[in-house]
């Protein structure tokens, strides 16, 4: 019986130009970001250029991770207590996390069958809720319709917050995921598209949110030393109004992230090459469901999500045991009990009035879910899939 032995959870080594450059950061001593030499730019101030720069949008800030990000979008974008957020049901738990942190409260929104947002119970929910904001994750790199959520958006007057964890890199029609909504947050923990261990961003285009989320992440009265930032005359109020929720990036993070920018790209087409290759494999089989992703979205591979309908909660945990047994790692959303990353969204307790949501549990009871990491070979992809259908067709 074929059996697969890599981990996982192992990713690649930082570049190497990325181990210099941190290594040249604690030579020098100055790893906070505004310890800098004068008119010297700070590897965080650098890495925040270069990131606004691939966005293609005027303001960036780093910061400590991406639920920070989110967190601070939200006071950023002027959410009060008791503030109504539509957001996916079908998320990772930082997110309802980051809603609750900022004092609003969730409205879960169902998944849909292609792993999207239900675009028609967003816009039933966005109706009857009143909400002004909506915190949209593009879970597991799933782009919804970007066209009709922007003309939910724009119907409803919807403060669009875009989570990017898992689509940095992808686009929609040519158009940037992170570059739909008025702010968009984006994750550089390990198992992202790009590794420091912990980090983050916050991107938008509105210069007053940007300076909220600039003294918001512990800028001190330091603002006037961040670049891919808005004038120091916003600050000018701001500056008295904005509490310090301190969370920065700093430069031994930012050194070991701008290599891995520059080579993003490269590494989103070796994630999709090893997709296309488990795609076909599962395409092969009957029992294997994975979704068409229509041709306006380019995403970034770096999971793999299919289902398999008509499997009931018994036989979806059989097969993730016998994949398991023989190397092959699957996380099942429809678990009740959250596990490791993963939790169902009736799991998150702590949400007022907890709706029940039958067709998100309905879909998520089939949905399993597997990590590419990049160090897999195409060879490894390739038994992986030969595994998983072989376990599937029993
Ligand atoms: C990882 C992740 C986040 C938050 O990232 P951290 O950097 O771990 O705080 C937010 N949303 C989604 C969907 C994620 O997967």
């Amino acid at each position: 019986m074929k059996q697969f032995t890599k981990s996982f959870t192992q990713q690649e080594s930082i570049p190497e130009t990325g181990i210099e450059a941190a290594v040249e950061v604690m030579r020098s001593g100055r790893l906070h970001r505004y310890n800098t030499l004068p008119d010297e730019k700070s590897e965080t101030d650098l890495l925040e250029i270069e990131f606004a720069e691939y966005q293609g949008v005027p303001y960036a800030l780093a910061c400590s991770s991406g639920g920070y990000a989110l967190h601070v979008a939200m006071r950023a974008a002027g959410v009060e207590a008791g503030d109504k957020v539509l957001c996916n049901a079908f998320t990772l738990a930082p997110v309802p996390g980051a809603i609750h942190n900022s004092g609003a409260v969730p409205v879960l929104i169902d998944v849909a069958e292609d792993y999207c947002i239900d675009l028609d119970d967003l816009e039933r929910k966005a109706e009857a809720s009143g909400a002004k904001y909506l915190m949209l994750s593009h879970m597991r790199g799933h782009l919804a319709d970007m066209d009709r959520i922007m003309a939910i958006c724009e119907r409803y007057s919807l403060f669009l917050i875009e989570d990017c964890a898992h689509t940095m890199g992808a686009s929609w029609n040519g158009k940037k995921s992170g570059t739909f909504g008025d702010v968009a947050c984006f994750s550089t923990q390990t198992y992202k598209h790009i590794n420091s261990g912990e980090g983050g961003f916050l991107t938008t285009r509105h210069p007053e949110v940007m300076a909220r989320a600039i003294m918001h992440s512990g800028s001190y009265m330091l603002f006037e030393r961040h670049f891919a930032a808005p004038p120091k005359e916003v600050f000018e109020q701001i500056r008295y109004e904005t509490p310090n929720y301190s969370g920065r990036m700093d430069n031994l993070r930012a050194a070991i992230l701008r290599p891995q920018l520059a080579d993003l790209e490269t590494q989103c087409e070796r994630w999709n090459s090893r997709y296309r290759i488990l795609e076909a494999l599962f395409n092969q089989s009957s029992a294997i469901n994975i979704p068409a992703r229509p041709d306006a979205e380019h995403f970034v591979a770096s999971s793999i999500q299919f289902s398999l309908p008509g499997f009931t909660a018994e036989e979806i945990q059989e097969v993730v045991k016998r994949c398991g047994e023989r190397g092959v790692i699957l996380k099942w959303f429809g678990d009740a009990i959250p596990r490791d990353y993963t939790s169902r969204y009736d799991s998150w307790r702590y949400i007022e009035d907890m709706p029940q949501l039958p067709k998100t549990e309905r879909i998520l009871s089939t949905l399993l879910d597997m990590r590419i990491p990049l160090t897999f070979s195409e060879e490894d992809c390739a038994l992986i899939g030969e595994i998983i259908v072989e376990v599937v067709n029993g």
